[in-house]
């Protein structure tokens, strides 16, 4: 999740968020307008001072998320670790904090439990680079299991199995589910989010702006012994829990549900807004493919379920429109029907060429439209930035209500950086040398570091070859949404069908303005897409669709890439492309085996306290390379022993 704002300089300075006195929903609540109006001002100061930037290289950067886990090898049992605020500061202490040079960052994240890592600084445009994303995630690793005890452990597992479930966390914390707490949950105590006010405040005031606790329904995975229906009882559950409970399925009540899992994201520099915008609209056309492709979450609140990623969780997990916002009740104080949570799929694309895929309902503030529209911004800009600011500021402090409009960027940040789409349009920092980027949000974090880099890479690639070889692959906006439905199915990596555009390679104007679509603009017809299995999509079917990897294979032909970095590229394809075939399983899969094959495991979709243990345990054994798991990724080309070293510019 984003915690940071922009535009407090200090606070990117120091790695640290803002601090100050948090101001309760109420309080909140009587300033959105102002941090809206303001917010735009910001926005608009920002766009007219770099909107003509175009020679902005190539840079960009991965977020992983970790998670602390502790084991208790005596009663086979692991917990999350809640030492992620010492273990960071400590972390920063000894990294940027000493030397700003220093390889690797750290920030803070929702959970105790979590941290989330980044490069020191963003890689370029070399393919030499391509090889070194692996080496830094594996220092980064390294980095903290040097300050952890000998039974605690880093890892990249998307969502803790048994979150929520009696004493999941170490230090033990009992979830005490009263109005004056934060999630005021059945199952996840405060305790287990950063002590950081901003998250409690997050919490508090999504779930105050709400007028009711979040609620996550994820369908159980009926398995043999499986009761029919699947109902629970919750002993300390009260009239709230029993409305919100959905018989066969899994009940979460809190934030932590799904801002406490982890993910993995990629940020890109493009050399101008227009080459942005584009990249922006053809990424979110990929974003439920390479989602299914990482699927790495069967697992909620102890139970196996019946998805394999975490995204809807998190969607509902921070879901704060009122029952009239969500269509539940007649319109009467709220302003707005809102058909989406502030975390889901992007609702319009922004380059030209999008405009005529833009087929969802639309929600946009009209007056910040017109302000908008007013300060020189085009349609499909305003109306994107009028439809974020639809939603209210979640957190305030007292202390920066009233800034600098021409110098800071906090209030745009603020509502930008809590819309939690798949992915975000990041406007440059006012007075910085960063250019306009774009950010790839959908994807599930991998247990490994090989697996994590390969996604990465694979992501980024794509980008390049979108660019270079000016791919189209717009569909409507809707078609893709219903795609985002199909990947988070169980297996839809094999039995998804997902629509996807047939002719990618449209003939027509070069990248000037932003995208390549042709001029007499073709009516949207049925026959511009199709509906296609991952494989076909990633790996290429004759007659049908050239593959995506084929075409990342093809423009690699044509660079100039030193031997060791190819080979490091050409493994991580292979892992993509096995992934994509069914070859290599994903990890939801191979999870979702793991569980089913334990002596322990009695078909009742329950995720026990050992079979947790031992699943941890070998994850743990995987990520450190311990132990192989072709299974899941093969096994991999070995690498030549010597490197030319060429750096060439991709
Ligand atoms: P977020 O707002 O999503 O938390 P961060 O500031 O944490 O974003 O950065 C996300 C990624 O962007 C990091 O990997 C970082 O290295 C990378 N990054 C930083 N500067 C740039 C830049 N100018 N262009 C592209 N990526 C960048
Ligand atoms: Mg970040
Ligand atoms: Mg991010």
């Amino acid at each position: 999740m984003q915690e940071r704002s922009k535009g407090c300089k200090k606070s990117i300075v120091m790695g640290l968020l803002s601090e100050g006195s948090p101001l309760n929903w109420e309080e909140t609540k009587r300033y959105a307008d102002h941090v809206r109006k303001h917010g735009i001002i910001q926005f608009l100061n920002i766009y007219h001072k770099v909107k003509d930037r175009q020679k902005d290289v190539l840079k960009w950067g991965d977020e992983v998320e970790y998670m602390l886990l502790s084991f208790d090898h005596e009663h086979q049992k692991v917990q999350v670790l809640l030492h992620g605020e010492e273990i960071l500061h400590e972390l920063q202490n000894r990294g940027e904090k000493t030397n700003p040079n220093h390889p690797t960052l750290w920030r803070p994240e929702y959970g105790s439990y979590m941290i989330e890592g980044t490069p020191g600084q963003p890689y370029g445009g070399t393919m030499a680079d391509f090889n070194t994303v692996e080496a830094n995630m594996k220092f980064r690793r390294q980095e903290v299991s040097f300050l952890l005890k000998a039974n605690e452990t880093i890892c990249t597992i998307t969502a803790f199995p048994r979150l929520g479930c009696h004493q999941f966390t170490q230090p033990v914390y009992e979830p005490k589910p009263v109005e004056s707490g934060a999630s005021k949950s059945l199952f996840f105590p405060d305790e287990a989010i950063n002590k950081h006010p901003r998250f409690s405040t997050l919490t508090r005031n999504i779930r105050h702006r709400r007028g009711e606790k979040i609620a996550i329904n994820v369908p159980i995975y009926k398995d043999r012994c499986v009761s029919s229906p699947f109902v629970e009882k919750f002993v300390n559950g009260d009239g709230e829990t029993a409305r919100a409970t959905k018989p066969d399925h899994i009940y979460m009540d809190a934030m932590g549900f799904g801002m406490g899992n982890c993910c993995l994201q990629v940020t890109f520099q493009a050399c101008s807004i227009s080459e942005a915008r584009y990249l922006y609209d053809q990424l979110a056309t990929i974003c439920p493919i390479v989602m299914a492709l990482s699927a790495a979450s069967p697992f909620y609140r102890g139970y196996v379920s019946d998805i394999d990623c975490r995204w809807g969780v998190i969607s509902a997990s921070v879901d704060d429109r009122t029952r009239e916002e969500r269509g539940l009740e007649p319109r009467k104080h709220s302003k707005y029907r809102i058909s989406k949570s502030r975390y889901d799929s992007i609702d319009s694309y922004l380059s030209k060429c999008g405009e005529k895929y833009n087929d969802l309902e639309l929600t946009v503030d009209d007056e910040i439209y017109k302000q908008l529209r007013e300060g020189g911004i085009d349609h499909l800009l305003a109306q994107h930035i009028a439809h974020l600011f639809i939603r209210d500021p979640l957190t305030l402090y007292a202390e920066k209500i009233n800034l600098d409009d021409a110098n800071e960027s906090d209030h745009f940040e603020n509502i930008q950086s809590t819309n939690w789409q798949t992915m975000r349009f990041k406007p440059p920092p006012p007075n910085s040398e960063i250019g306009w980027r774009v950010e790839f949000r959908p994807m599930e974090v991998q247990l490994t570091d090989f697996e994590n880099s390969a996604y990465v890479v694979f992501v980024v690639l794509l980008t390049r070859v979108i660019l270079s070889y000016k791919l189209d692959f717009l569909i409507p906006l809707s078609k893709v949404d219903e795609n985002l439905i199909v990947a988070q199915k169980r297996d839809a990596v094999r039995q998804g069908m997902f629509y996807f555009r047939k002719d990618i390679y449209k003939a027509g104007n070069p990248v000037v303005d932003g995208c390549a679509c042709t001029q007499n603009g073709i009516d949207l017809d049925s026959e511009e897409y199709a509906l296609m299995s991952i494989d076909t999509i990633i790996n290429g079917k004759e007659g049908v669709f050239p593959g995506l990897i084929p075409i990342i294979n093809s423009y690699l032909e044509n660079m100039e890439v030193d031997v060791d970095t190819r080979c490091s590229i050409l493994n991580y394809l292979k892992l993509i492309r096995k992934r994509a075939s069914g070859e290599l399983m994903t990890a939801a899969c191979w999870l979702r085996k793991f569980v089913s094959d334990h002596p322990d495991y009695k078909q009742d979709s329950v995720v026990t306290e050992k079979i947790n243990y031992d699943l941890m345990m070998n994850c743990d054994q995987i990520a450190k390379g311990l132990c192989d798991c072709p299974k899941l990724i093969g096994v991999p080309i070995s690498k030549p022993k010597y490197s030319d070293g060429k750096h060439n510019t991709v």
